[in-house]
């Protein structure tokens, strides 16, 4: 079975190997030691000095977590919506009883910096900007370093979801000042999921100075106090813990250039692919995380396309969420993925496109990403 879907993404052998270890206990010494490790990873992957909390939940936890740690009943934030994450975010904020302006964004497009400004503008008691680097449920791009510099303008704090970003494209969380940036652990980072990581900026741990929301697992500052120590509030997960150490290290060994080049280099492999075969782009600005297509109007039920690369080429990739259901194709390349996942994926996508009516040249889509590989620069 290959996996190239958005999370969970395929685990190096070197890590998988970790978890037949026996499970250590974590009030020692040698947790310690390897807990410590793993922070100054963490701060090499988030590009920050500041500490990044690791946290035994998914992406969600994660992003729960920042709400109810920066923020106060009934303040003001706005959220931006351009697919089901952003969605996420508007339902975290209004189930904590927060006045949320939500900033609709057609889907498949990214945000527009004016229309986040008007928004700004016309709400000038809003504490925080919540928004996706990178949209998954329409692999829409997200102009960070500008919203994020348009929210310091204003002192408004940034807000991101880096889950399938960081360690994927340059997110330097301190020289562009996010302020809180987050990721989970089966996304980029070539581990199972339950691990998600966050990190705060000086300026939000002082608003998490005043924040009045009930919290009890997901308290930030009680957790920092216990990270700074080597230790976590509660129980770790830890051979998650263990196989991140050395997840992350094959992170360092390639390096955040040579990884960012990598994943650019599989996007492009596989668009030359999708354009050879004739097939219309989704996103209008796409993530180097996932390319998304339109499912062709030869094929009636686009949910067969995923459906046959799985049952019978062993092929995971997904289609589209809630109104994109049946209407795209989500094809990802990221994580523990090489030029050969993407020949292979194109391929099963090529023979199943064919047996359900789509026009295909066998061949055309393989071939094209071989060489868009080839002459990458
Ligand atoms: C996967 C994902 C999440 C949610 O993560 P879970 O691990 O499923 O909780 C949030 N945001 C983005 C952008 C994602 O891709």
């Amino acid at each position: 079975m290959r996996l190239l879907t958005p999370g969970p993404t395929t685990i190096p052998e070197q890590v998988l190997s970790k978890f037949a270890e026996p499970v250590i206990h974590h009030r020692t010494a040698l947790f310690e030691e390897i807990f410590k490790q793993l922070q100054s990873q963490l701060r090499w992957l988030f590009q920050t000095e500041q500490p990044v909390l690791s946290l035994a939940c998914t992406g969600t936890g994660a992003m729960e977590a920042t709400v109810v740690n920066l923020f106060s009943p009934s303040d003001e934030v706005i959220t931006v919506n351009a697919g089901k994450f952003g969605e996420r975010w508007t339902k975290i904020c209004k189930t904590y009883g927060l006045t949320v302006h939500e900033l609709m964004v057609e889907r498949g497009k990214s945000v527009e910096l004016a229309a986040l400004t008007a928004l700004l503008d016309a709400h000038p008691h809003v504490k925080a900007v919540l928004f996706q680097a990178s949209e998954t449920s329409t692999g829409a791009l997200m102009p960070v370093e500008a919203i994020v510099t348009h929210c310091k303008k204003r002192n408004v704090l940034s807000v991101c979801d880096g889950i399938t970003a960081v360690g994927i494209f340059n997110l330097p969380m301190d020289r562009w000042g996010i302020d809180v940036l987050i990721t989970g652990s089966q996304k980029a980072l070539m581990l199972p999921p339950g691990l998600a990581f966050i990190a705060l900026s000086e300026r939000a741990w002082k608003l998490a100075e005043q924040s009045q929301l009930p919290k009890f697992y997901f308290d930030l500052k009680r957790e920092r106090k216990m990270q700074d120590k080597l230790q976590t509030a509660w129980t770790p997960a830890i051979s998650l813990i263990q196989g991140a150490v050395v997840a992350l290290k094959m992170l360092q060994d390639r390096g955040h250039e040579a990884a960012f080049k990598h994943h650019e280099c599989l996007a492009h492999a596989t668009r030359s692919a999708a354009k050879a075969l004739g097939l219309e782009f989704f996103a209008s600005s796409p993530s180097p995380v996932l390319t998304t297509v339109k499912v062709p109007p030869q094929i009636l039920e686009g949910k067969k396309i995923v459906k046959r690369m799985l049952e019978k080429y062993g092929v995971i990739i997904t289609g589209g969420q809630d109104e994109l259901e049946g209407k795209i194709l989500r094809l990802s390349h990221f994580g523990y993925t090489d030029i050969f996942d993407v020949v292979t994926g194109i391929a099963a996508l090529e023979m199943a496109l064919l047996e359900l009516g789509y026009p295909v040249e066998l061949g055309k889509g393989v071939g094209a990403a071989q060489k868009a590989f080839q002459e990458f620069k």
